[in-house]
């Protein structure tokens, strides 16, 4: 008699998405064409979005070379970015956006010249009224930018132009949505695909990323602390319900014969509790183990790095 088996296939299911769960976050993603279309806008606060490392130049040069014509939104006026004062900032970033842009065969830069790294105090409705015009005007089948449900973006223009271009995105379409616009001889235009760009090894969401090693005493008082919350946790009716259940198939559990329902309650917590704390650590190799999402240092160049281990010697 086994008190696993009262609970059927459905518990073995489960199982067996717990244990799919690490692997999936590192499960290889599928290779998609291009989205159908002739006209790409690249809407990014900054002068150089496109053209690093975890930029979209590689798709935008694609784009170009299958055939779309790509725009490209420059939303802010990159004055912060650099090491001269803003003005002189502002004017060499234009010019080496215009140069980087002509070297991934962009048709054409519209700059916003919004303060760098003061979007924050934009309206968002103003920004947004702004790309809602300009989508109106290029007309684009395909829009690109940061995904604006990127967890733990930290630049506040990725943050603000990318939510400003998901809303536009949707609204430029609508017949309703700032009429004015018409008077200027555009009409409402839909594009039809979004695509985000996020840097992942900042953070894959919500996605567990690693594993930190219990040993038994530790699960034992995270139990113990557990159902402790008795206002919450360890609830006599589960036991009494559980009973009841395992009565109606003709099972018994002979280790909960001596204990009330209280006490039956609060060993089902141990054990679910010991449970989970052993799938983790087979998961991770352990005998015990929790899952977590974990932000490491923020590596600018992790490339540099790696090759920087490889490659330094001493004199
Ligand atoms: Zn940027």
């Amino acid at each position: 008699m086994g008190f696993r088996r009262t609970f059927g296939s459905g518990m073995w299911a489960a199982v067996l998405l717990c244990l799919g769960t690490p692997s999936q976050a590192q499960e290889q993603l599928p290779l998609r064409p291009l989205p159908p279309g002739k006209t790409v806008f690249v809407l990014q606060p900054h002068h150089d979005d496109h053209t690093t490392d975890h930029g979209m130049g590689g798709l935008i040069a694609r784009f170009v070379d299958e055939g779309y014509d790509v725009y490209y939104l420059r939303a802010s006026n990159d004055e912060k970015d650099g090491t001269a004062l803003p003005a002189e900032n502002d004017k060499i970033n234009l010019r080496e956006a215009l140069a980087a842009a002509k070297v991934l065969g962009i048709k054409e830069v519209i700059n916003l010249n919004w303060r760098n790294d003061y979007t924050a105090p934009i309206p968002l409705n103003e920004l947004r009224a702004q790309i809602i015009f300009l989508i109106r005007k290029y007309k684009p089948d395909i829009v690109v930018g940061h995904n604006p449900w990127e967890h733990y973006q930290k630049n506040p223009d990725h943050r603000n132009v990318g939510r400003a271009m998901a809303e536009a995105y949707w609204m430029a379409g609508l017949e309703n949505v700032h009429p004015e616009h018409f008077l200027l001889g555009v009409q409402p235009h839909a594009a039809s695909y979004l695509i985000g760009k996020a840097r992942l090894d900042w953070g894959l969401g919500h996605r567990p990323n690693v594993f930190f090693e219990l040993n038994a005493e530790q699960v034992r008082r995270k139990q113990i602390a557990y159902h402790t919350h008795r206002n919450v946790y360890a609830n006599p009716a589960t036991a009494r319900a559980m009973r009841a259940e395992l009565a109606r198939l003709g099972l018994y559990l002979p280790e909960w014969e001596a204990l009330d329902d209280q006490e039956a309650a609060v060993l089902m917590e141990a054990w679910h509790m010991e449970w989970i704390s052993r799938q983790r650590g087979r998961q991770a190799g352990v005998e015990f183990a929790e899952d977590y999402y974990f932000m490491d240092e923020f590596d600018h160049l992790p490339g540099l790095k790696a090759y920087l281990q490889q490659h330094v010697r001493t004199p």
